[in-house]
């Protein structure tokens, strides 16, 4: 599992985990005070005591003895079995003390503590009863009410009582914070998951618990990246292992709106966005995850109709304004047209057209975003597609007063769907233009490099700041400087560039410095 290794925990932590546990072992409990009354014992065989068959010995025998079974049950027994094993614990301190320099009394302090610990205000009651029984009674008995026996013989059960309580009085704080808490994170409406150092589930909240009953029918075994019905944003493909979010935040990984669905039956299904991030413990190490599900299922439908109205009027609208440009064409085609009505019909033409590219680039999005797009690959030549899009680009370069350079190779045969990869180029000829200034040259380059084609487009445009740059190629998106300077577009064609990209196994990538200009490049795999 995660974090294995190198990692072991401090015996500060080690420690304050046995003490903070909500359950403790048994074997813990009395391994402690038999080390206890082992001191006591070394101690006083230090100081000069002769040790015998004598009640203290028989004391320490019973103590060890219930370690023993402790450890034959495996640190498995009831909450009233620990509760009677630490009675008999004071009995023992008890008895230790009924012999000339016997054992300390301070020592049942350990058991009343424990006592406080697991059983609360009860534990303090049954702490000052079998103090007083087991330790005052016998002591007084034994030595009869005199000189310092006497104080002792008082003192100690109202110390163990104070203890028992003091620890009572604190665990039902830390109680009462665990209830609120709980209370608070079961009334969001967020999913929420804790893990620890190990991937295990430490805590839950219901909402999340009702994520886990669609993804987990069957149970679930409380470690991270248990597979179950948990899909991708497809709402078909399992999710693998390594994908599982909380595999992936159990191996420290963290990250922010990953989608993914859980259920099954369509109706009720739902999608759920996943934040998550490391816990780290006090030295900065990892010591857990924390995860956050949130239900985005409304969006998620929400954004599928949109986008079937916008493929749908994109589709409705495409065909009437087709058929005006192509009669435009043909208007314009008249030698016998005016000055005038010539220039008006180039305006209607430009016009015409640059709707046609929109509503192209929505009905473009609206299919991406219904599925992987498909691609027709047919053989073509790389180096004449991008010469052609330039010649097609040259009179708008020549109207804007830029320079565009192209330098291809003589040929470079690739399989490719060929109207995809012209949308592709168009799309970042028409962006380096529409970004730069007159008087500046835009240069196109095509080369091979590592079994791939390299396609750049350099221009000496407004750039893109650092922070624009990861969102360059996000649906809608458009910097700043584009909307201030009113140029032109909706923040369309880039997403739809790398989606084309992808698609061909591909990549696209950017460089760019605010006022100096960018570097965009496309790298397509030759075999495919
Ligand atoms: P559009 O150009 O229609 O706004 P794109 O998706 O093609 O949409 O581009 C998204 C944004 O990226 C643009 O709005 C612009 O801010 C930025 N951008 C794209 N290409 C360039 C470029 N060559 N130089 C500077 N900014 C660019």
């Amino acid at each position: 599992m995660p974090r294995e290794g190198g990692t072991g925990r401090s015996w500060a932590a080690a420690l304050r985990g046995v003490l903070l546990a909500s359950t403790v072992d048994p074997r813990a409990i009395q391994g402690g005070f038999v080390l206890l009354v082992g001191v006591d014992v070394v101690l006083r065989l230090v100081g000069g005591v002769r040790p015998g068959l004598s009640l203290p010995a028989v004391a320490v025998l019973v103590a060890v003895l219930l370690l023993l079974v402790t450890v034959v049950a495996r640190g498995r027994l009831p909450a009233r079995a620990v509760g009677a094993m630490l009675v008999v614990d004071i009995g023992v301190v008890g008895l230790a003390r009924l012999a000339p320099d016997g054992g300390s009394g301070l020592v049942a302090v350990l058991p009343a503590l424990w006592l406080g610990r697991l059983h609360g205000r009860r534990g303090a009651v049954v702490t000052a009863v079998a103090a007083v029984a087991l330790v005052t009674v016998p002591g007084l008995l034994y030595t009869g009410p005199e000189g310092i026996n006497l104080s002792r013989s008082v003192i100690i059960p109202v110390v163990a009582t104070i203890a028992s309580l003091a620890v009572a009085g604190g665990m039902e704080q830390v109680e009462h914070q665990r209830r609120v808490s709980a209370a608070t994170l079961d009334t969001v409406d967020v999913g929420l998951v804790l893990l620890d150092e190990h991937g295990r589930y430490v805590a839950v909240n219901r909402r999340h618990a009702d994520f886990m009953a669609l993804a987990y029918p069957a149970g679930h075994a409380g470690r991270a990246g248990q597979l179950g019905l948990v899909y991708d944003v497809d709402r078909v493909t399992r999710l693998g292992r390594e994908s599982m979010p909380t595999y992936r935040a159990a191996r420290g990984e963290e990250f922010d709106d990953c989608r993914i669905w859980v259920g099954e039956d369509p109706m009720t299904q739902r999608a759920l966005s996943v934040s998550a991030r490391s816990v780290l413990d006090e030295a900065g190490r990892f010591g857990g995850a924390a995860l956050a599900y949130k239900d985005v299922t409304d969006l998620m439908r929400a954004m599928e109709v949109k986008d079937e109205f916008v493929a749908s009027v994109s589709h409705e609208l495409r065909t009437p304004l087709t058929s005006i440009v192509g009669y435009v064409q043909m208007l314009r085609e008249d030698d016998t047209l005016t000055t005038q009505t010539a220039r008006q019909l180039e305006v209607v033409d430009r016009n015409a057209h640059r709707l046609l590219r929109l509503i192209t680039d929505l009905l473009d999005t609206a299919q991406i975003e219904a599925g992987p797009v498909g691609m027709r690959r047919t053989p073509c030549d790389l180096s004449a597609l991008v010469s052609s899009c330039a010649d097609a680009a040259r009179p708008a370069y020549r109207a804007a007063g830029i320079g565009l350079e192209v330098a291809v190779p003589d040929a470079l045969p690739m399989l490719l769907d060929r109207q995809r990869i012209e949308q592709v180029v168009d799309n970042l000829l028409t962006n380096a233009m529409k970004y730069s200034a007159a008087g500046t040259v835009v240069r196109v380059g095509l080369a091979v490099e590592d079994g791939r084609a390299e396609l750049t487009v350099v221009d000496r445009g407004i750039g893109i700041s650092a922070a624009d740059r990861d969102r360059l190629f996000t649906r809608f998106f458009r910097s700043r400087d584009a909307e201030d300077r009113s140029i032109q577009g909706v923040g369309l064609g880039l997403s739809i560039t790398r989606e084309i990209v992808e698609a061909h196994g591909g990549r696209v990538e950017v460089d760019s410095e605010l006022g100096v200009g960018s570097t965009f490049r496309v790298r397509l795999p030759m075999a495919g």
